[in-house]
């Protein structure tokens, strides 16, 4: 396969998408000396956005998935840099509750421990004294992440952006038209939805659960978008149990959910105490689905207040959001070199796990892009089988 191996020592690179993994590959492109052009559809993290919404966990613990507890405390250090002041990174420790099987639990703690982190474990009893507003009745083992929490989505992407343009970058809003014609991009041409030219050396798509429609044939099999809920409840008035510092980030593998998974984030500033379930929803179009939550989800939520939060049994619902999961089968990213376009780079992916990465996959990607460094075999396309459709790939191989 030829490679592009003579950039231009600046060259002109044009990322689509300022989600998580757009708006720090465009910052990370920038720092390095690239001319970067950053465009969305819609804006940095907007309602529709994989990335949108009120907060995100991040945390290290990934079981035996070594690749992403590297990633992701790299990403930690990335985001303490970005921002000093703490106003987008809450470092609340994340709480780990098992059912039964607690495998994850300890594998994870070998695995950070490896990388010079930890995950600890604590008595039911200490778990119970510090964390009285959770009932752990069914819960057989907590593990305590201290160097994990959540951060703000919208508004971190809105900072990135920002910080993008500060550096000399330029972010403009308008939609790439899908799908793409691969071969015009790869002549360095992308046709935006107004019918205009942009050119370009590089392309970056990070277009998130757009990605199948941007490259139907090729990536349309391989992500799928999934229906996620999130609920917001209100605690009681001046109750600081629910919020941040009494509370952390938590993880619940004990209350049965589908997925096994429920998971929340202390109430802080404006937003309510956030409870979400990990299972996979119904597919969901992310530019035309309608984004109200389901009555039943909402009673499940609240079912689940009952067994593990019981002052918040009653709460109201106080906001509500639906976003969608893009999910690869093997739920790893994708990060890599359209097989038959050299000059194309595409990162999305992020299956439910992605938005903390941003900052890692960003500096991975200006890597990519900048020192013609190989990509990841385990974010490759060709693990999924995903090739492109066409004969003109054949003329360039
Ligand atoms: C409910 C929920 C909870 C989650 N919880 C966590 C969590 O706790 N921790 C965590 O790390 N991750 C979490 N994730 C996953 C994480 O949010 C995603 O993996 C990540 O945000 C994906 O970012 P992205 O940049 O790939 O996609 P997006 O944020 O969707 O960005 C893609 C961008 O591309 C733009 N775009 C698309 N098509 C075009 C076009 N043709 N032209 C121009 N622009 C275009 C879109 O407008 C969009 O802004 C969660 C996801 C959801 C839905």
């Amino acid at each position: 396969m030829k490679r592009v191996s003579h950039l231009r020592a600046q060259p002109r690179v044009v990322v689509i998408g300022a989600g998580a993994f757009g708006g720090w590959t465009a910052l990370d492109l920038r720092r390095r000396g690239a001319h970067v052009t950053l465009i969305d559809a819609w804006g940095p993290g907007h309602a529709r956005a994989s990335s949108g919404g009120e907060t995100r966990i991040i945390r290290a613990t990934y079981g035996a998935r070594a690749v992403y507890t590297a990633m992701a405390l790299r990403a930690l250090e990335q985001w303490r840099a970005h921002d000093p002041e703490r106003r987008l990174l809450y470092e609340t420790g994340v709480l780990w509750m098992f059912g039964g099987d607690d495998s994850f639990g300890h594998t994870s703690a070998e695995v950070l421990n490896e990388h010079g982190a930890r995950l600890d474990q604590i008595s039911l009893a200490d778990a119970s004294r510090r964390y009285p507003q959770i009932d752990f009745a069914d819960v057989r083992s907590v593990f305590f992440e201290p160097e994990a929490g959540y951060l703000l989505a919208r508004r971190a992407c809105e900072s990135v952006v920002s910080e993008l343009v500060t550096e000399g970058g330029e972010y403009r809003l308008c939609a790439a038209s899908a799908p793409v014609d691969a071969e015009a991009v790869r002549r360095g041409q992308l046709r935006l939805g107004d019918g205009t030219i942009i050119e370009a050396d590089v392309f970056v798509f990070a277009c998130g659960p757009w990605l199948p429609s941007i490259f139907p044939d090729m990536i349309g099999p391989h992500i799928t978008a999934t229906r996620q809920e999130v609920y917001y409840f209100g605690a009681p008035a001046g109750d600081a149990r629910f919020s941040e510092p009494e509370l952390p980030v938590w993880m619940d593998f004990a209350a049965g959910s589908r997925s096994g998974q429920i998971y929340g984030i202390p109430a802080s500033g404006s937003s309510g105490f956030k409870v979400a379930d990990d299972a996979q929803g119904p597919r969901i179009d992310p530019t035309s689905g309608e984004r109200t939550v389901s009555p039943d989800g909402v009673a499940r939520a609240r079912a689940f207040l009952a067994l593990r939060f019981p002052a918040l049994a009653n709460a109201p619902l106080v906001a509500a959001e639906v976003c969608q999961y893009e999910s690869t089968p093997d739920d790893h990213f994708i990060v890599d070199r359209h097989p038959a376009a050299p000059n194309v780079w595409i990162v999305g992916g992020g299956s439910g796990h992605g938005y903390k990465m941003g900052p890692a996959v960003g500096e991975m990607m200006a890597s990519l892009v900048l020192d013609d460094a190989a990509p990841n075999p385990q974010f490759s396309l060709s693990r999924l089988g995903a090739t492109p459709v066409g004969g003109w790939q054949q003329r360039w191989s």
